[in-house]
């Protein structure tokens, strides 16, 4: 009987301990690991750098020439992951509509995070919503906007354009 009890406080303990090595050792802000969506994630943006590297060539005002060098450098400097906990609901609260990647409002230092359901629809699909999501860390919050200038790209890039939810609600059909 003692030695049971004492086994389980032992036991209480070593919980306690590995659970505040795990709370104390971990960044409130840490990625939930998903390296599949993760690996998704960087073919995605290998993919838009390279049309936007064609867009470029084809782009027939300066300003969109600066939002694509805009863009190009911000997915080359953010970090592309998978939501942390606290933000992995974000990935089902838009009103019903389908959402592959997003950034958070601190604009100059978010990341861009890719939803698992990203890998429903794969790399072509998750490359136009990069572009996307870039130009909102150009400081844009208005979704007509950033998708004119989604578009824009895509067409300059010689790419026929995904319709998102915005297209039409935006009456950029
Ligand atoms: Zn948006």
């Amino acid at each position: 009987m003692e030695c049971k009890l004492t086994k389980r406080w032992a036991s209480a303990l070593f919980s306690t301990f590995i659970f505040l090595l795990t709370a104390c050792g971990q960044q409130p802000e840490a990625a939930v690991s998903d390296p599949v969506t993760e690996a998704l994630g960087r073919e995605a943006q290998t993919l838009s750098m390279d049309w936007l590297e064609q867009a470029m060539i084809e782009a027939d005002s300066e300003e969109l020439r600066e939002a694509i060098g805009d863009v190009h450098n911000l997915l080359e400097e953010r970090n592309i992951s998978a939501p942390p906990a606290s933000l992995v609901a974000t990935c089902d609260s838009n009103e019903g509509r389908f959402t592959a990647a997003f950034v958070t409002d601190k604009f100059a230092n978010s990341n861009i995070y890719v939803c698992a359901q990203s890998k429903r629809l794969g790399k072509i699909f998750l490359a136009q919503v990069l572009i996307h999501e870039a130009l909102h860390l150009r400081g844009e919050r208005d979704e007509c906007e950033v998708t004119r200038m989604e578009i824009a790209i895509m067409t300059s890039a010689l790419r026929i354009p995904y319709k998102n939810a915005y297209v039409a609600q935006c009456g950029l059909d």
